[in-house]
């Protein structure tokens, strides 16, 4: 971390909590971004020439597709990841030319057109629960805002100047993905956004510019000015304007040992998660995006335990078709060396609203037809991703998972399914594995429960401990004010889990956590002692399971498993895991 400018000189210091994005932490003077102002178009004036009108249009949307190959292009060597964004905004852009050019037709000019259709799509995309596909939203904003420029011919609004005085903060109400990779190789100490959330874009490229960044800090543009000094620890989502000497003294510090520990974990990424006393564990990674695939690679990861495939779905337009599956199954192993794949089917309800995956309005969405409900009652879609899965089968290790299982009828009926579209791939000669190992998510109490009667039908379970808690412990996910009641450590929870793991134990199957559970440190050594050997979790969380794991002894592990499920309240848990495991990280 570079070193901060002096001690400033002002007022009261101030913390405002937000959500932690990207960790770190990074001290310098604020520099308020203010975003591109979009273009208000008059209201819908008729063009005077429609074919004139198109061909403007189309001549701007090329423009903008020019500028984002470029953009492709540039980061493309050094930074894939980040680059394949800006390779589905121009996929997006073109999804969206039909759209626009009806709407020149029916009278709108093209700056009109691009504020209703693509604005539109934005604000509908933006009030769908998922947090994931809300997101989304801030991408469409910015084609929009891209194409507009190249109707208009103006540039945007740049980056603020950078101060001489040393490191800035970037403070702003939100980025849009080309305004945070605009930030790379600039003087940033820090990134601070009133709105934003860790599931977009932005954050994505924020991570992978590791810079440190909050988001969701609330009154921050009320709070700060220019130039005043700003602390953000990304690590404990907090944003601290004018820190006095002795927070100045912690951050300097933190930052410090941020990045010693970052190096040093990443160092390890090729040391296998083996205890000391040589038990093996299999460390896979979440992915929501084929793009995700790099960094779990980077950091190790055997392979991906949970592929969520919601994402084919959430842009506003075309239904994805069997080969767009196809390609994106097929781009997500390639980058995986070997690995395995496991495809968990459409999960689609209740926190995952899709647009092009419509549900009837429910009294209670989460108890209601989501994921395999949903995907029964929508044979069509289903049968094409499992015609897809099937036929990225023959290509690497591929699994398929089903998800929200809650009885064995449902598994049977899932697997007729699956045994249907292989006769109907064989019977058009297409090429395709028919026998695809079939695994479940335990994420409903009554599969946790039954899981004896399920591992006889199954070749793999993978516990989704965050609906698992959610259902077990009455807690919706999505509700903040229940974060408190939302416990891994509730002696139900553990109790739902240990019979899991035994009943597959039993039956010869493999066993992983999918759960965020799996992926925070206190209770992957508990997971360890009670018998899980697979934890597939997001990207980031991999190096820290690894050296929790290669620190000590399955002996140990077993120990505070057995103590732990011993106790009678989570409060107990808790403090017995503080005292026990060893704390990793920096905040
Ligand atoms: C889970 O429920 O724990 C899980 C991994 O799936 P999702 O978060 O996608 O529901
Ligand atoms: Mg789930």
């Amino acid at each position: 971390m570079p070193p901060p400018p002096s001690t400033p000189q002002r007022s009261a210091m101030l913390e405002i909590a937000g959500i932690a994005v990207s960790g770190g932490s990074g001290v310098g003077r604020a520099v308020l971004y203010e975003e591109t102002p979009d273009v208000r178009a008059a209201a819908a004036l008729p063009p005077a020439d429609v074919e004139a009108e198109v061909t403007r249009l189309h001549a701007a949307a090329e423009r903008a597709a020019a500028d984002l190959g470029s953009l492709h292009e540039s980061l493309a060597a050094s930074r894939d990841a980040i680059a394949q964004i800006f390779f589905a905004h121009r996929a997006m852009l073109t999804d969206f030319l039909p759209q626009l050019e009806t709407a020149i037709r029916e009278g709108s000019s093209a700056e009109h057109a691009v504020q209703t259709v693509i604005h539109m799509a934005a604000a509908k995309i933006a009030k769908v629960r998922d947090p994931i596909l809300s997101q989304r939203a801030k991408d469409i904003i910015d084609i929009g805002r891209r194409l507009n420029r190249a109707l208009t011919g103006t540039t945007a609004a740049g980056l603020p100047e950078e101060r001489t005085d040393g490191p800035i903060v970037v403070v702003a109400r939100d980025l849009t993905p080309s305004e945070a990779v605009q930030l790379r190789g600039r003087n940033v100490a820090a990134i601070a956004l009133e709105q934003g959330g860790h599931t977009g874009h932005a954050a994505v490229i924020i991570k992978s510019l590791e810079i440190p960044c909050v988001m969701g800090a609330r009154g921050l543009l009320e709070a700060a000015s220019p130039g005043q000094m700003v602390w953000v620890n990304g690590s404990a989502g907090a944003v601290v304007i004018e820190p006095d000497a002795s927070a100045m003294e912690r951050a300097v510090e933190l930052g410090l040992r941020y990045e010693r520990l970052e190096a040093s974990l990443l160092r390890e990424s090729d040391l296998p998660a083996e205890t000391v006393d040589g038990h093996r564990a299999t460390l896979l990674a979440n992915i929501e995006y084929p793009l995700d695939v790099e960094a779990g690679m980077a950091r190790g990861a055997e392979g991906v335990g949970l592929y969520r495939t919601e994402f084919l779905y959430e842009v506003d337009g075309e239904l994805p078709c069997e080969e767009d599956h196809l390609a994106a199954y097929r781009e997500t192993l390639r980058h995986l060396d070997g690995g395995r794949l496991t495809i968990r089917t459409f999960d689609f309800g209740a926190d995952k609203e899709s647009p092009l995956a419509p549900q009837e309005p429910e009294p209670n969405p989460a108890l209601g037809v989501r994921s395999l409900r949903w995907c029964f009652e929508h044979p069509e879609p289903f049968k094409l991703q499992l015609r897809a899965i099937q036929r990225v089968a023959t290509e690497g290790d591929v699994r398929v998972m089903f998800p929200m299982v809650a009885s064995l009828e449902e598994v049977r009926r899932a697997r007729a399914m699956l045994a249907e579209t292989a006769a109907e791939l064989a019977a058009e000669g297409i090429e395709h594995e028919p026998n695809l190992p079939v695994g479940i998510m335990i994420e409903i109490p009554a599969a946790a429960t039954t899981a004896d009667l399920l591992a006889r039908e199954v070749d793999f379970f993978s516990i989704g401990t965050n609906d698992l808690i959610q259902y077990d412990l009455a807690v919706d996910r999505m509700n903040p004010r229940l974060e408190p009641l939302f416990r891994p450590s509730h002696p139900s929870l553990l109790r739902l889990l240990q019979r899991t793991i035994d009943a597959a134990a039993e039956a010869g199957i493999p066993v992983t956590m999918c759960g965020e559970m799996g992926g925070q440190a206190i209770y992957a050594v508990l997971l360890l002692g009670m018998g899980l050997r697979e934890f597939s979790v997001t990207p980031g969380y991999i190096p820290r399971v690894r050296r929790l794991v290669r620190g000590l002894t399955l002996l140990e592990a077993r120990r505070i498993a057995g103590d732990c499920l011993r106790l009678s309240t989570a409060e107990e848990v808790e403090e017995l895991l503080r005292a026990r495991v060893t704390p990793i990280g920096a905040g």
